[in-house]
């Protein structure tokens, strides 16, 4: 597929954190004037992945400038409406952003008044660009029981109000599923959808869990699924799709090569998988890039193409009528070429 057609498919992106996603020139303008950045260069240098890291702990480093800048209400409601805006630029149809309120407390901000400065910004982008959206909200894994059920019930205020969803991020090995079963029963009583970081690292026991325990509906990354068959069956038997984000694999050192991903044989196996950036700033890419990497490195055909973005329609948290308007939206592009 060509990158002209690329563009015209209308796309839709489901996992994309809002403070790995704030733009370059944005962050530098928001920067104080005494910071000792003072180019795109530098700048990139903190905030980017431009190849590869040591390890998720070391792309994890580079959260910290967008979430100093990320503190005020005015500058979080600029960055969710840019990325919208972004969203328009490469023809993404829907998107939902994550990020975990508490990160951007530190100089006053409430968990309520940071949930409502995204929704502002990004509904001002809708307005403006008619790019659909959803919030879901993250719990970091290394923090304690109490904070992240605060986050559940300050999340729970918002649901159905613009937030759908709840994740689980952070360190795997450290924290395994086992310890957030609490946490997961009672989100999920409340009624949110859930997804769950998980196999991103070796670790394919988290990915049975979080679906078995923490009753996850989608996978982030699951790029450890490959080495068991019993999570590969568990993934088909359960249409659990996983939400695939090549690069930043590649950027944390989980795999060496671009064409070592298990994407190509995910999608020969019959898993439901769904295209993502993870973070179209820290790994200096876009979901359309996206798509260009694994089209080049596994020659995927057009169906195969077209059939994970309505992976990503089907699979998505919005309502019926949303998902029905984006399979229109595909349908009418893909049936004039
Ligand atoms: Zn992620």
């Amino acid at each position: 597929m060509k990158l002209e057609k690329l563009l015209s498919l209308p796309k839709v992106h489901l996992h994309c954190h809002l403070d790995g996603s704030v733009r370059p020139s944005t962050m530098l303008g928001l920067l104080k004037a005494d910071s000792s950045i003072k180019n795109i260069e530098e700048l990139l240098q903190e905030v980017a992945v431009l190849d590869k890291t040591s390890s998720l702990e070391a792309y994890l480093k580079k959260f910290d400038i967008p979430i100093m800048v990320m503190q005020t209400k005015e500058n979080i409601k600029r960055i969710a409406y840019e990325l919208i805006e972004d969203c328009n630029i490469e023809n993404i149809k829907y998107i939902e952003i994550r990020f975990a309120p508490y990160f951007h407390c530190k100089q006053g901000l409430s968990m309520e008044e940071v949930i409502q400065a995204v929704l502002d910004g990004a509904n001002e982008g809708k307005s403006k660009y008619g790019v659909e959206f959803n919030l879901i909200v993250c719990f970091l894994r290394h923090e304690s029981y109490e904070k992240n059920l605060q986050q559940l019930y300050v999340a729970k205020k918002f649901l159905g109000h613009g937030v759908v969803a709840v994740d689980l991020a952070g360190d795997e090995e450290l924290y395994p599923a086992d310890s957030f079963v609490e946490l997961f029963d009672e989100a999920k009583r409340l009624g949110f959808h859930i997804t769950i970081h998980a196999g991103e690292t070796g670790n394919f026991n988290n990915i049975n869990k979080s679906i078995t325990l923490l009753h996850a509906e989608r996978i982030g990354h699951g790029t450890a699924a490959m080495s068991s068959e019993e999570t590969m069956e568990l993934l088909y038997n359960r249409r659990v799709p996983l939400e695939v984000c090549v690069t930043s694999n590649y950027n944390t050192g989980i795999i060496t090569r671009l064409i070592d991903h298990p994407v190509y044989n995910f999608i020969k196996k019959n898993i439901v998988v769904t295209v993502n950036t993870d973070n179209n700033t820290v790994s200096n890419t876009t979901l359309t890039n996206e798509y260009s990497k694994i089209i080049d490195n596994f020659k995927l055909t057009d169906s195969e193409i077209i059939n994970t973005i309505l992976n990503s329609i089907n699979y998505a948290f919005c309502e019926e009528h949303i998902k029905e308007r984006l399979r229109r939206g595909l349908v009418e592009v893909t049936d004039k070429k």
